[in-house]
């Protein structure tokens, strides 16, 4: 599949009012596409994984869908009204047209998710993370305006969807991870996990989102590891079968970060050494542009109290400077 990494794409939410559930954006993580490149990238590409698993990139994020007895459970759902029509074609496409009775909220980044009014009209039960249920309930209550509203089940640990054979698990990090309100899944048959921005495969991911925990996420990338899957799946970037280097590499990443913003804040220096206390002693290569890990840099060393702890980070700006 194509690599598309760039963050910078990022639209806001249009489906949520609450402050809970506003824009959620991220400054940009790998380098940007060029115009002339852009325009020869077709607007989405879909592969097979394994038994009735199937991952989409449509438009500039990765969806994944998996087909159970009766229906089809969907990771996210696309950055815009065009994404989620083409992926619930493909859906249709290759399920012999079942419905999509579950959809997985990974979390609340516009790229991941702003299609999400296009599957509520079936009546799809929603899965997002436990803390943010009931305001998510109440926001589509709204949009449905009368109409059929969706079941929401918010994930605490995990929740098991089986049906035909075919078992899916939805997961949630104790606390928070890439972002405050992480799902992944892993299904069974195809051992694929859908991972959303907990891995961005082959470079390194962003730390910018005010709530993301480094240390959680750590965690959460091993409890990955557990589940020894054989495939996967981020929000953005290729899809990859080296599965253990990638988790070793973001945790690593999220270590080294961490522990760089963590010492620059002990000793007492300003956020303006970040940059050289990140490039002086561990340089990673490729694997990050300067600007990218200096922008993680800088988001923790911001976030970091004199006792070492984490605060989370300023309310992100509501679409379009609208107050939601
Ligand atoms: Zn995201």
């Amino acid at each position: 599949m194509l690599r598309v990494n760039s963050f910078s794409f990022v639209r806001p939410f249009r489906w949520l009012g609450g402050a809970v559930l506003a824009l959620l954006p991220l400054a940009a993580s790998g380098a940007e596409i060029p115009a002339s490149k852009a325009s020869v990238i077709p607007p989405f590409e879909v592969a097979k994984l394994g038994p009735g698993t199937w991952v989409g990139r449509f438009g500039i994020s990765n969806c994944g869908w998996v087909e159970l007895g009766s229906g089809v459970l969907v990771v996210d759902t696309g950055a815009s009204n065009q994404d989620a029509a083409n992926l619930q074609s493909e859906i249709k496409r290759s399920t012999s047209g079942k419905p999509v009775k579950w959809v997985v909220v990974s979390h609340l980044h516009g790229h991941a998710n702003s299609g999400l009014p296009a599957f509520l009209a079936t009546g799809a039960t929603v899965y997002v993370h436990a803390s943010i249920a009931a305001d998510t309930e109440a926001a589509l209550t709204h949009m449905a305006s009368g109409g059929k509203v969706p079941k929401v089940v918010g994930v605490k640990q995990s929740v098991v969807v089986s049906e035909g054979g075919q078992t899916v698990e939805v997961l949630a990090p104790k606390g928070a991870a890439s972002t405050g309100v992480d799902l992944w899944i892993f299904s069974s048959e195809a051992k694929a996990a859908f991972v959303a921005d907990l891995v961005v495969t082959g470079r390194c991911p962003s730390m910018t989102d005010g709530q993301s925990d480094p240390l959680g996420w750590v965690a959460e990338l091993h409890r990955i590891a557990e589940k020894k899957p054989s495939v996967i799946v981020g929000s953005t970037g290729d899809t990859s079968t080296a599965v253990a280097a990638e988790l070793a590499a973001t945790s690593a990443y999220l270590e080294r970060v961490y522990r760089i913003a963590k010492e620059t804040k002990e000793k007492g220096l300003p956020e303006a050494r970040v940059s050289s206390q990140l490039s002086a002693i561990e340089k990673v290569g490729e694997y990050c542009s300067t600007k990218a890990d200096i922008l993680n840099g800088l988001a923790i060393y911001r976030r970091l109290g004199k006792d070492g702890k984490l605060r989370k980070g300023p309310e992100p700006p509501a679409p379009g400077g609208v107050k939601p």
